[in-house]
């Protein structure tokens, strides 16, 4: 629970704060004196005015729902009572705007709108000016000092009410936010991942990638990369259908991710292509590695539901190098290096080489 003390400071309300706010509102000497008697007319009606104020409330449904409990309303009069008889203290010290804006917090906790809450002082100003009406029958002018001053004392509690309801309010919005941006950290998390394969979606294998390829060319680290595309996959999809295709792709991003070690990257390029980037893996590694890969896929049976059959992947294997400036052009000398692999009759892994640059894809 936040606490008064808390709101204050929160709030910027200082003493100088507060002289400002008086100053503002032209805040006299006279007013000062006007006080102590608007003190002493407060005190000789207050219950009276406690007592109608409450009868006016609960004329509107609202407030009837709010104030259905008498303990409630019986501590409400408590404190009324405390705030009529402190009226002439004026926000004179932090103290005081303390008080104000925590019963502010209390009100706006039970779900009293702010529109009532401010329309409530009005009715409060009738009530006393009411008052000195029937002290000084005769006296207008003095009457009308009086009420100006009334206003002034209200005003500076009523802006102490907008104040409060606002930063509650800006409280909650801060809330919001905090669960929103969790929950968009949750949404990235998942956005990072293909939703078929579980391997990283095309964005995160790009970034992972971009920051491999920098980092291997800085430290002259050695970096592979694999480009792995499913041999006659339409073929697949065509005889045994969509679903049974689907299934094929998650048997082999899995194969190939139990396949490689934690640091690497696999992700999923496009449709039935994947790209693995072998961190730290010299030109034999890399072959050796795409070349289980290859094989493991090949000699299992794919089986799922009523179907099954042979799956095979044709892989390109491409090296990092000075020469390469860009990310894109790693991955089209792996893409290359693939299509060099289906020329040659598929379910074969190749190294990029000037050949297989040379060359279109196959049909
Ligand atoms: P190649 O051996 O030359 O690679 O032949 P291919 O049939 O594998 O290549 P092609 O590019 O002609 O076909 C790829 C197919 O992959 C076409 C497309 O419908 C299918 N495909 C792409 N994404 C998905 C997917 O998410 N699920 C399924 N089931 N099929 C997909
Ligand atoms: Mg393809
Ligand atoms: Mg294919």
């Amino acid at each position: 629970m936040q606490s008064a003390g808390g709101l204050c400071d929160r709030l910027q309300i200082t003493e100088e704060e507060l002289q400002t706010r008086r100053a503002f509102l032209s805040f006299s000497p006279q007013d000062r004196q006007n006080l102590v008697e608007i003190h002493d007319v407060i005190s000789s009606h207050v219950d009276e005015i406690i007592g109608e104020f409450y009868d006016h409330l609960l004329q509107f449904e609202e407030l009837r729902g709010i104030l259905s409990d008498p303990k409630l309303v019986e501590r409400l009069k408590g404190s009324q009572r405390q705030y009529l008889l402190s009226l002439g203290r004026l926000g004179d010290d932090v103290e005081y705007a303390e008080g104000r804006l925590r019963i502010g917090l209390t009100h706006e906790r039970v779900g009293l709108k702010q529109k009532w809450y401010l329309g409530a002082y009005h009715k409060l100003f009738e009530l006393i000016v009411q008052r000195l009406v029937v002290c000084y029958p005769e006296d207008a002018r003095r009457l009308s000092s009086l009420a100006l001053t009334l206003n002034k004392a209200i005003t500076l509690d009523e802006i102490f009410v907008v104040e409060t309801y606002y930063h509650t309010t800006m409280q909650r919005l801060e809330e919001s936010l905090c669960r929103l941006k969790d929950a968009h950290r949750q949404l990235e998390e998942l956005s990072r991942q293909d939703s078929l394969t579980s391997v990283n979606n095309r964005r995160a294998l790009m970034e992972a990638l971009v920051l491999e390829f920098h980092r291997s060319r800085r430290y002259r680290h050695q970096f592979a990369l694999l480009f792995l595309d499913v041999d006659h996959f339409k073929e697949i999809n065509d005889r045994f259908g969509h679903t049974f295709g689907d299934q094929v792709l998650l048997h082999v991003a899995q194969l190939a991710r139990g396949m490689i070690r934690p640091p690497d990257i696999i992700g999923r390029y496009g449709g039935e292509e994947f790209i693995i980037g072998l961190v730290e893996c010299d030109q034999d590694g890399a072959l050796q590695i795409a070349e289980r890969i290859r094989l493991k896929i090949a000699q299992d049976q794919f089986a799922w539901e009523q179907h099954v059959t042979a799956v095979t992947v044709s892989i390109g294997v491409a090296m990092v190098s000075t020469d390469i400036d860009h990310i894109e052009t790693f991955i089209a000398r792996a893409d290359q290096a693939m299509y060099q692999a289906k020329r040659r009759g598929r379910n074969r892994v190749e190294l990029y080489n000037e050949e297989s640059a040379s060359k279109a894809p196959p049909k």
